[in-house]
């Protein structure tokens, strides 16, 4: 018999464990405390348990058991019968997508993304994935990792790196035939550098990383990927460079013949150029031929409204910097300065890899309807003479990997109501009707054992961090478990208003101690390593929360990542999101919090501007814009106090004789019903397909010929 310890490092060699709870909890079930210590890496656990442990667990039948079944789950996952790439993928099967992205979360312990795009980012690979519709990730590995945020005694947010191992993830080199390591060079001022190449399976798609640890490399090249968005604007070129060039080589290198690239914000706009000046210096092409043909196939995702969110490059830095492609395409430094600026022959002016990928795009996106309405405001000066209504940027609303974020206590209760096979007809609305089926006694039930989960969580979170800082236990615990709790966790940038309901402390007061309808408010949030303004954001919101009156009922956790993520979506009773509308480009998190059975209650920004019906979920305000932000941001606190006060928490503690608040939960039925078919991965994947991929590609197929 194969012994236990090979069976489990076959299940941690593909990342689909991390949407499997079944699968992660037999590595928690080995050690709990060695799995949490680990961040939930299951190599790590594997790599480090007790061999005599392991071997007490093994002969506990369950875990062998239930390691052969998820071994045997994997493979038929791995060998489908059909899919519905498949079937409607046309093209596809042929010549996969490229899915170009700075950051991919996939699972906290594999610190590559930062924030709601890399999130995004993962959740895109597993719904292409669960779809069979044939996609490669590329990205880069950040080999230091993000940070983790830790709050020192004056709230000040610490950002401790913790190094990792490759050994410890299943990430592997590829090699050539010869079985040595495969790399991409990439030249950049002076010098050629080197990047390997790795590969992560994802379920049945693949992530390729590009690591700059190459021998041959400087060590100050060697870092030049070490850390996600940090360094300076040389460093960030040259990291951009290396995505876009270096991705678009590390396809060749491995032979994939990528149909379509799809380019997820500016980051990774020169993989364009690259693919041109191939064509170029391989077929003898044309080089504005070239760059036409590369558009063809391009589609490009825009993500965010926030001007600052797109890159500038100064012009001489860029064009120190793009020489080797210019000269690869047979043009000029300046023209191809001119491809990164609104008006060509702005000489001078920044380069703009946003502007470059719209330009050379066949087709570009915004994330929500809203989000596609003010991207074609933003951009109308790049078609000058069209109306707005013309400019031609659509939208793909976002949507979240169910899976990867609901809990199994949830995804039991929707075998037994929507069917044992539920997860496979996400998008279809009539499956999700039958959840006004469900008893509203069973529902509540289950959020009130997710609920208290949470809070145990969070307690011990908090009692850490006290800990660490020498200072004293809580005395009396923190957050009343039967009390309404509401949850908010995002990024601490200004527009987001993380500090909304702190406007009038005591009106707050009021709000949350209420004796008859107490209010829990959990926030988490981290902000960029360089963003002062948003750690004295995270600083003051913790002040506030030492006002004794809030202390109780009021809780900062912190290092907002996956893991806390999931915690907090799974548990909360509402989710709190309050934006300066329209800056939110679409928000995900609240999508998460809504399939587990939370209300949103949020400004008409982003998603939820389309979300909303009325009656599944609550809308702060009446998503009115003011030119003045201060007036905006007084209507909108004001608007937030009276829908707390006047309707989520009074609907809350509407009881029946039973304890069970009715209309809460029918409203929460609602929203599960009208939201979940719609604002998940699934539909976000077969919309880029039907409306952005298939045409792509075929215009692609008629063109090009295999290399
Ligand atoms: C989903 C998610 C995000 C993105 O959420 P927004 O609503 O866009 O702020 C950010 N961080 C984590 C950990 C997430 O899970």
């Amino acid at each position: 018999m194969e012994p236990i310890k090979n069976k489990l490092l076959e299940l941690t060699k593909n990342l689909w464990w991390t949407w499997n709870p079944g699968v992660r909890s037999i590595f928690r079930d080995i050690d709990t405390k060695l799995y949490n210590r680990v961040h939930r890496n299951p190599l790590r656990v594997v790599k480090s348990v007790d061999p005599e442990l392991l071997e007490t667990r093994a002969a506990d039948a369950d875990i062998v058991i239930r390691t052969d079944r998820a071994i045997r789950q994997l493979k038929e996952y791995l060998e489908p019968e059909t899919t519905w790439g498949l079937v409607n993928g046309g093209a596809l099967n042929a010549r996969p997508v490229a899915y170009f992205c700075a950051e991919f979360g996939i699972h906290e312990c594999l610190p590559i993304y930062s924030g709601g795009l890399g999130i995004l980012a993962g959740d895109h690979l597993k719904g292409a994935s669960n779809l069979g519709i044939p996609l490669v990730g590329i990205g880069l590995l950040y080999h230091q990792g993000y940070t983790t945020q830790e709050l020192d005694k004056t709230h000040w947010q610490q950002d401790v790196r913790e190094p990792y191992e490759l050994d410890d993830l299943p990430i592997k080199v590829c090699k050539d035939e010869k079985g040595e390591p495969l790399s991409v060079p990439l030249e950049l001022p002076g010098r050629t550098i080197y990047a390997r190449i790795l590969e992560a399976p994802v379920g049945r798609v693949r992530l390729i990383l590009l690591d700059t640890r190459d021998p041959r490399n400087s060590p100050e090249d060697q870092a030049l990927a070490a850390r996600l968005y940090g360094g300076d604007q040389r460093t960030r070129i040259q990291q951009e460079l290396l995505l876009g060039v270096g991705g678009s080589r590390a396809l060749r290198a491995l032979g994939i013949n990528a149909s379509v690239y799809h380019l997820n914000e500016g980051h990774c706009a020169f993989a364009v150029l690259e693919r041109a000046r191939w064509r170029v210096k391989n077929d003898g092409l044309e080089p504005h031929f070239a760059l036409k043909e590369s558009a063809q196939a391009t589609v490009f995702t825009t993500h965010t409204p926030v001007d600052a969110g797109h890159d500038r490059f100064p012009a001489d830095l860029a064009g120190e910097h793009l020489k080797p492609l210019a000269d690869g395409l047979g043009l000029s430094v300046e023209e191809v300065l001119g491809f990164g600026r609104v008006n060509p022959s702005d000489f001078g002016s920044p380069f703009m890899p946003t502007v470059l990928a719209l330009k050379f795009s066949r087709r570009a996106n915004g994330v929500a309807a809203l989000h596609g309405v003010v991207s074609r405001r933003m951009w109308q000066v790049l078609w000058p003479g069209r109306a707005e209504a013309d400019v031609p940027i659509g939208h793909v609303t976002n949507g979240v990997h169910v899976p990867t974020w609901l809990a199994a206590e949830l995804d039991q209760l929707y075998k037994i109501h929507l069917g044992p096979k539920w997860s496979e007809s996400i998008v279809h609305p009539d499956m999700w009707a039958k959840v006004e089926d469900i008893d509203p006694a069973e529902i509540w039930e289950i959020k009130q054992v997710l609920k208290a989960r949470m809070i145990r969580f969070v307690r011990e979170k908090d009692a850490d961090r006290a800990k660490r800082n020498g200072l004293a236990p809580r005395k009396t615990p923190v957050l009343e478990p039967e009390a309404l709790t509401l949850g908010f966790a995002r990024r601490f940038v200004t527009y987001k208003r993380p500090d909304l309901l702190f406007k009038d402390p005591d009106r707050l007061d009021k709000l949350i101690n209420n004796p008859k309808m107490p209010l829990n408010l959990i926030f988490a949030g981290r902000s960029h390593p360089a963003d002062n303004p948003g750690k004295e954001i995270i600083k003051r919101v913790n002040e506030l929360i030492e006002d004794p009156r809030f202390k109780n009922r009021i809780i900062f956790v912190e290092n907002y990542n996956m893991e806390v993520g999931r915690s907090l979506y799974q548990g909360v009773d509402g989710w709190l999101n309050n934006p300066r509308r329209p800056q939110e480009a679409c928000g995900t998190s609240g999508m998460k919090a809504v399939m587990n059975g939370g209300l949103h209650i949020s400004i008409l920004d982003g998603w939820w501007a389309e979300g909303y019906d009325g009656a599944n979920g609550f809308a702060i305000g009446d998503g009115l814009i003011h030119a003045n932000q201060e007036i905006q941001d007084q209507r909108d606190c004001e608007a937030l106090y009276k829908l707390l006060e006047d309707e989520v928490i009074p609907m809350y503690y509407d009881r029946n004789e039973l304890g069970l608040p009715l209309r809460w939960i029918q409203r929460v039925k609602r929203s599960i019903r009208t939201l979940s078919w719609r604002f998940n991965a699934d539909r976000m994947l077969i919309d880029y397909a039907r409306n952005c991929y298939l045409p792509a590609a075929d215009a692609n197929t008629a063109q090009m010929p295999t290399p």
